[in-house]
């Protein structure tokens, strides 16, 4: 859709409603692309399906800089709102470069957004951090399958947002120790440790991981060659590919993005032996917490359930690759498309 009179450009993909109305997040980006919306909608179905929600999966983006002056992005979320406002199969939610504010927007326009702020009746998700709780989670059963332990493990994160800096916080809690982070300007690196809480408040204030006081600065790039042992993408997809996947030095890889790997980056790891926890899966901490939200249950209700889902499904995801000799994603998909597959047959559609 575009509306030159407000230089408007948007997608929404509705990918599958075989389980319920569509849950996933509006995306703000100057480079997300019709494609990138219907992979990562894809990737809703999936991930809600295997989440166990009584949703579909779709996704919506809108092609501008998430940074411009907050009142023309007001406008522009208002905007693109009331022109998705007879799309009920599709319901809001926070992504990249979006956030509680936006969803109350939405919700003030067409009344049909999860994600709220507190103050509007919501579980505010990327203020306690659903996901990179939901992230923590999957690395801890992870721990199960690797020759390595959270206390003193070596932490590098890439995107210090919503979802990076809190499974940063809540793995930091632990013992891990963050010694390299990235966000769209910079990377640092500090083998000593990286204050998670300090690096948070400069974000908070506006600043930029650079802005931290203390650690070598580096180019962005150079975030995939620090040693560690586990890596956590959480900004953009197909991060990791075939032309760089082999410099990277982690032993567990947690996807907090939404398709940060390309299929052979995964293939390339699986051979070397680096565990990988698939998006859908690993990062649905903050989809669950949006449902419970929907259905009107409370914030301890979502953090209980994505404590419980997550262990399940990583449990259940690593028992099958491993007993198929497959990737974890493969089982994981097997899992999750049998379940899109039975809602699908009970209303007699097409193949999935
Ligand atoms: P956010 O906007 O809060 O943070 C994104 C971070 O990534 C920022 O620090 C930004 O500077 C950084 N970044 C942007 N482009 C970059 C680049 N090219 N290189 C390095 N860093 C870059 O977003 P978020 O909510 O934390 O989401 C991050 C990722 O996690 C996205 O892929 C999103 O789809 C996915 N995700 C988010 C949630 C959620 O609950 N927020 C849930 C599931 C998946």
């Amino acid at each position: 859709m575009y509306q030159p009179h407000l230089a408007l450009k948007g997608v929404l993909v509705v990918d599958n409603v075989s389980t319920g109305p569509s849950i996933g997040g509006l995306r703000m980006a100057t480079d997300a692309s019709a494609v990138e919306c219907f992979r990562l909608a894809r990737a809703m179905t999936l991930k809600n399906a295997m989440a166990g929600l009584p949703h579909g999966g779709g996704k919506s983006v809108l092609c501008a800089d998430p940074q411009m002056d907050p009142k023309k992005k007001e406008l522009l979320v208002r905007a693109f709102a009331h022109a998705l406002r007879n799309e009920t199969d599709y319901i809001f939610g926070p992504d990249m470069g979006t956030n509680e504010n936006c969803m109350a927007w939405i919700k003030d326009e067409i009344g049909r957004s999860v994600g709220l702020p507190l103050g509007l009746g919501g579980i505010p998700l990327d203020e306690i951090g659903a996901t990179g709780y939901g992230l923590y989670h999957a690395i801890e059963v992870a721990m199960e399958y690797c020759d390595f332990d959270l206390d003193g493990a070596r932490l590098v994160v890439q995107g210090f947002g919503a979802v990076g800096s809190h499974v940063s916080r809540f793995l930091s809690q632990k013992g891990v120790i963050l010694v390299g982070v990235g966000d769209s300007k910079a990377t640092i690196h500090d083998p000593n440790g990286i204050d998670v809480e300090e690096l948070s408040r400069i974000k908070a204030g506006g600043g930029s991981v650079s802005d931290y006081p203390r650690g070598n600065k580096l180019e962005s790039e150079a975030l995939i060659d620090l040693d560690c042992d586990i890596w956590v993408p959480a900004a953009r997809p197909d991060i990791l590919h075939k032309d760089n996947v082999h410099r990277l030095k982690a032993k567990l890889v947690a996807q907090g993005a939404n398709i940060p790997l390309t299929a052979d980056a995964e293939q390339y790891l699986h051979a070397k032996g680096v565990l990988n926890l698939p998006d859908f899966v690993a990062n649905a901490g903050g989809v669950i917490c949006a449902a419970v939200e929907y259905r009107g249950g409370s914030q301890a209700t979502a953090m209980e359930e994505i404590r419980d889902k997550i262990n399940a499904n990583v449990r259940t995801m690593l028992e099958e690759a491993k007993r198929k000799n497959v990737l974890p994603r493969e089982a994981a998909l097997g899992l999750a498309r049998h379940r899109v597959m039975t809602a699908m047959a009970l209303k007699r559609w097409g193949i999935f």
